[in-house]
């Protein structure tokens, strides 16, 4: 028997406890992972919460990464002792996820550990991780470069905006921090930043075009942050949006687009295909990895007792960097 968590809903009622269950219990998968670390994304806290939107079947394990050992295997690709993650498929919104000691997952849905990465490093990243690293790949595809010009991080405290602050810094790109979180300026200056601005600077713009500032920008914030982004951005700037931590809701013209050639690029970390899973995840292991920055962006570790906690603070935007869970 093992422990997880398990949120259930009917009718009128809601409930988040932490269960002992058998391996039987779990969604089905032809292999068998001891999760060693999870961690707590933005979507893990939505699935926390009665309105969240983001279950699709209950009762479920929430936790949408994972990273752990596989301890039996029906699919002959994988073998015991193989080190494996699993993240950004239906893990933790429509099949049994991470906020567990055992998993059970389709063999399709795993990502051998890239060679260069720990565990807990790729956990460190996790969902978060992996779409600023497809930012910045899908940015670069469109022609960013570091000669370029700077490259903003919006809502760069959170997961997905200090992974991209610390790996664009290492890929050698200047970058500029906006966030709400004025104690942190230390934390974003060790992770690369080289200016920093305020959530209000960063917030709609007074005319369709103004000074152009940015050969790119990520952006997990939308709303008004976009709003300000299509504004500043340079002649053929890319935006890679990915969140809407910010809200849902942004306004522009056509003229950063028909007058600067602005490419707004969508970020969607679940419909891609394996091949292109497995470069970004290569690349978070090579040259986007930001060795000694790691520890600062994971510096939080908790146990599977002290999720409900998290998952409440990371909805209340009051994450810096990434929440990691230890499991085994
Ligand atoms: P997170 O750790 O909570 O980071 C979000 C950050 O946004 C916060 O730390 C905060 O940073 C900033 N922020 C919070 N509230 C804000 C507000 N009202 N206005 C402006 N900025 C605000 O969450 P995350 O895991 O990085 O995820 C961020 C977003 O990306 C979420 O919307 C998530 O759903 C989305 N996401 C999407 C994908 C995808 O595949 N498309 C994958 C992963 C995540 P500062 O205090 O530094 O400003």
């Amino acid at each position: 028997r093992f422990r997880a968590w398990v949120v259930d809903k009917s009718n009128d009622s809601f409930s988040l406890d932490l269960k002992e269950l058998t391996v039987d219990d779990l969604s089905p998968g032809e292999v068998v992972v001891r999760v060693a670390w999870s961690g707590v994304n933005y979507k893990d806290g939505l699935a926390g919460i009665p309105d969240g939107n983001v279950v699709e079947t209950y009762p479920l394990i929430p936790g949408i990464d994972l990273a752990g050992t596989v301890v039996h295997s029906d699919d002959p690709r994988y073998k015991e002792g193989d080190e494996v993650i699993v993240a950004s498929a239906q893990l933790g919104v429509s099949h049994d996820g991470g906020f567990s000691e055992m998993a059970r997952v389709p063999g399709d849905w795993i990502i051998p550990l890239p060679e260069g990465l720990t565990l807990k490093e790729a956990m460190v990243y996790g969902t978060a991780g992996f779409t600023a690293a497809m930012s910045i790949q899908r940015m670069e595809e469109n022609g960013l470069n570091p000669e370029k010009g700077p490259v903003l991080v919006a809502g760069a405290t959170g997961g997905v905006g200090s992974t991209a602050v610390a790996m664009l810094a290492k890929r050698g790109y200047t970058v500029v921090c906006g966030t709400g979180k004025s104690s942190e300026h230390d934390y974003l200056r060790q992770l690369g930043a080289s200016e920093i601005l305020s959530r209000e600077e960063l917030s709609g713009a007074k005319r369709p075009l103004q000074k152009r500032r940015w050969a790119g920008a990520v952006d997990p914030v939308g709303g008004e942050t976009l709003t300000y982004l299509l504004s500043t951005m340079d002649f053929g700037g890319c935006v890679a949006l990915s969140g809407l931590a910010g809200g849902p809701k942004f306004s522009s013209t056509v003229f950063p687009f028909i007058l600067r050639g602005v490419n707004l690029l969508g970020i969607d970390s679940a419909h891609i295909s394996n091949d292109f899973r497995r470069k970004v995840w290569n690349r978070l292991a090579a040259d986007l990895k930001p060795e000694g920055q790691l520890p600062y962006i994971g510096a939080e570790e908790i146990t599977l007792e002290e999720l409900p906690r998290a998952m409440s603070t990371i909805l209340e935007g009051g994450v810096r960097g990434r929440i990691l869970v230890q499991l085994s």
